[in-house]
This record gives C-alpha cells, sequence and structure tokens, in this order.
C-alpha cells in the first residue's frame, strides 16, 4: 500500500502533482481542501464552521479535520492501491494522528513528497489560479494570511517527516514534468 503524503505552502503545486500521481500509481486521492469545498457548497454545519476558518486565511481545527479525514479514509474500503494525502496533514497533531488511523489498519507513510518554491512565485500562482478557480480565498490578501499560517503551522511539520526519514525535497519550480519527474523518483525509492 502506497501512502503518499504532498506537503507544501498553499500554490506550491499540490493538487497538480497530484493528480499526476493518480493517472501513474493508481491511488485514491484525498484533499481535505476539497472536502471541505464540497461540505461548504452542501451548507452543512461542518462546512459552515469550516468556512469562516478558510475566509480567514486560518487552519480548521485538528479535532474537525481529523475525524473528517478518518470517515474520507474508511469510505475508500479496503480494496485500493494506495491513498494520496493532498493538504494534509498541516500540524504536527495532524501529522500524529495520521501516522495512529494507518497503524491501526498495519500500514504506514510511505514517503513524504515535499515541494519547495519562493514566496514570489507562491503568491503569483495563488493569484493567477484565483482567476479561474472560483476560490474565495484565491485572492492577495488571503494568500499572504495563508503563507504565514503554512510557515508557522505547517513547515515544523518538515522536521517532523525529516526525523523520520521520509520527507523527499522536491525543487517546485519547473515544467510540471520535470517536477512529476524528480517525484517519481521519490516514489519509485520506496515502492
Ligand atoms: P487547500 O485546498 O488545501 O489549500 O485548503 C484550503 C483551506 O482549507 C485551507 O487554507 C484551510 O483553511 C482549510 N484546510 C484544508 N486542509 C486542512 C487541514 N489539513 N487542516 C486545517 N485546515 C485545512
Amino acid at each position: 500500500m502506497l501512502n503518499i503524503v504532498i506537503f507544501g505552502a498553499p500554490g506550491s503545486g499540490k493538487g497538480t502533482q497530484s493528480e499526476k500521481i493518480i493517472a501513474e500509481y493508481g491511488v485514491e486521492h484525498i484533499s481535505t481542501g476539497d472536502v471541505l469545498r464540497g461540505e461548504i457548497k452542501a451548507n452543512t454545519e461542518l462546512g459552515k464552521t469550516a468556512a469562516a476558518y478558510i475566509n480567514e486565511g486560518k487552519l480548521v481545527p485538528d479535532s474537525l479535520i481529523i475525524d473528517m479525514l478518518a470517515a474520507t479514509l474508511d469510505a475508500k474500503g479496503k480494496d485500493i492501491k494506495g491513498v494520496i494525502f493532498d493538504g494534509f496533514p498541516r500540524t504536527i497533531a495532524q501529522a500524529e494522528a495520521l501516522n495512529e488511523m494507518l497503524a491501526k489498519r498495519g500500514q504506514k507513510v510511505s514517503t513524504v513528497i515535499g515541494l519547495e518554491v519562493d514566496d514570489a512565485e507562491l503568491i503569483k500562482r495563488i493569484i493567477a489560479r484565483g482567476a479561474t478557480s472560483g476560490r474565495a480565498d484565491d485572492n492577495e490578501e488571503t494568500a499572504k494570511k495563508r503563507l504565514n499560517t503554512y510557515y508557522s503551522q505547517t513547515l515544523p511539520l518538515k522536521d517532523f517527516y525529516v526525523k523520520e526519514g521520509k520527507y523527499a525535497k522536491i525543487n517546485g519550480v519547473g515544467s510540471i514534468d520535470s517536477i512529476f519527474a524528480e517525484i517519481k523518483k521519490a516514489i519509485d525509492a520506496v515502492k
């Protein structure tokens, strides 16, 4: 079972590269951002709570995200090749919860693909994406808040996974295909 975490700042290319990884390895996609946007669209209680955080560029509280992730993972069933976790974990607590969840299923995180992109490029990409994504949080003001959130709450996870020997550093600037070629090497090394 291939359990891949794709890790990086907003705008680092997690969604784009996830699609390529799914096409190549046949793993299931779990994007907590997509699940939350689905909840908002369906106007559920979780969606209403989440929207307030998302629109401020803040993280949705760990307890809500961890329960949501567990339910999403269970819904995938057992007959799968693996999962790509996109946008999760975003805090140390979430990473610890993921390790526990996988351990209960006799599995573990196979590798963490860390897409590294400089800030100026990230802001440029998020604003460009905003023109077509329809996402309320893809604007310059919220993008800056999301980046601050990333540096204070999510980046510490890099060290967490480096210590576990799982962090594969990938230069996230370049053509989509050349970046994917690097990702493929990292995944094939743990397959
Ligand atoms: P994304 O689509 O991954 O950029 O996520 C959009 C927004 O959803 C984030 O800015 C957060 O507000 C929220 N979100 C997504 N995933 C998580 C997570 N794992 N933990 C907390 N908040 C999350």
